[in-house]
């Protein structure tokens, strides 16, 4: 299949870029470092690039090495948004997220509001290797974790308890809880958080891996964009690799890393991919509770890539937050370019 630019492309990218007037303001983060592998990972990520990285360069299949590196954080209970130690639902209970795609094989695995796993990206995994489907949830999810084995534990640390109590405590003042001693949490922004993490190995293979316990306080059931192919994680091993952190229901909304992907295979770099997707959120967010201003969402979208060639890239929409990356030679925190100075 010929991956060169129609004349057509040219203009369609030309005009998205073009209609919204918006110029980026963020750094160019792309840096082709060819042959090499890479690694890329949102801001909790640092620890996961490390990681993948000595599995790439042991010449480990290119998802097992995105897996690992996310493995460190699933089950680190002071990361408070993934896995292990993860925020709960609004009645107290972790419900994890995560999808796996493997660039070489076209596969891809996916678990959703899967209770007593710390790692449900392993479980995504088995879900693309030993079934014909590619999402599992709730009961069914843990019973097929179960049947192969997997561990259960209580996900639900004391430092998570205390946080779900305080928020329980601070909803209203008509219930029968007292405010917390330490004063209420109405005003304070819902927690969120998730890890995706990139790989590119040195036969140009790309996969990819996204895990999360998702929105805190969630109604139970809710999923988010981090177990769905195509909004939190997108790869095709033609083009190139996208995940997602940030308001999941935007990232659905927008099939977002899926158009970041798409992006690049019509000549954006991964960075003016992510960009090019958070514009069109931002323009197509029009419910007055989600904005600050026009095109102002008053939540954040973060997008992170890396294409065949080795190029990388991640925006967001407010300045201020960094990725990991591993480019083969360094493992180092890089800013996100954005879209607006922060109001
Ligand atoms: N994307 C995750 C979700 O919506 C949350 C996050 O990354 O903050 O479940």
């Amino acid at each position: 299949m010929s991956r060169s630019l129609s004349r057509r492309d040219l203009l369609a990218a030309g005009a998205a870029v073009g209609l919204t007037g918006i110029t980026p303001v963020g750094r160019a983060q792309t840096s082709p470092n060819r042959g090499m592998p890479v690694a890329v990972s949102s801001g909790n990520g640092l620890r996961a690039t490390a990681k993948a990285m000595e599995l790439l360069r042991a010449k480990a299949d290119g998802l097992d090495a995105a897996i690992a590196g996310v493995n460190i954080v699933e089950e680190d209970p002071n990361d408070m948004s993934v896995g292990y130690g993860g925020l709960p639902n609004e009645r107290g209970v972790v419900e994890l997220d995560s999808c796996v795609m493997h660039g070489p094989s076209y596969k891809a695995g996916a678990v959703a509001a899967l209770q007593n796993i710390k790692t449900p990206s392993r479980v995504a995994k088995v879900v693309m290797d030993r079934t014909d489907h590619i999402l599992l949830v709730g009961a069914g999810a843990l019973e097929f974790a179960r049947m192969h084995g997997f561990e259960e534990a209580n996900l639900l640390t004391d430092a998570a308890r205390k946080a779900w109590v305080k928020w329980k405590e601070s909803l209203s003042k008509e219930d029968d809880y007292e405010e917390p001693p330490s004063g209420g949490a109405q005003d304070a922004p819902r927690p969120t958080g998730t890890i995706t993490c990139l790989t590119l190995n040195e036969k140009f293979e790309l996969s990819g891996v996204t895990t999360t316990s998702g929105l805190a306080y969630k109604i139970p059931g809710r999923v988010g964009d981090s177990p769905i192919i195509g909004a939190g994680l997108y790869v095709d091993n033609e083009v190139g690799a996208a995940g997602s952190t940030g308001r999941g229901e935007a990232v659905i909304l927008s099939s977002g890393s899926r158009i970041v992907v798409e992006n690049m295979r019509h000549g954006m770099t991964p960075e003016e991919a992510c960009l090019d997707v958070l514009r069109r959120i931002c323009r197509y967010t029009v419910d007055p509770k989600l904005l600050r201003a026009p095109e102002r969402p008053n939540f954040e979208v973060n997008f992170y890539a890396v294409n065949k060639k080795g190029e990388f890239g991640g925006a967001r929409i407010y300045k201020g937050g960094t990725f990991a990356v591993h480019d083969g030679t360094t493992n180092a925190m890089r800013p996100l370019a954005y879209l607006y100075e922060r109001p």
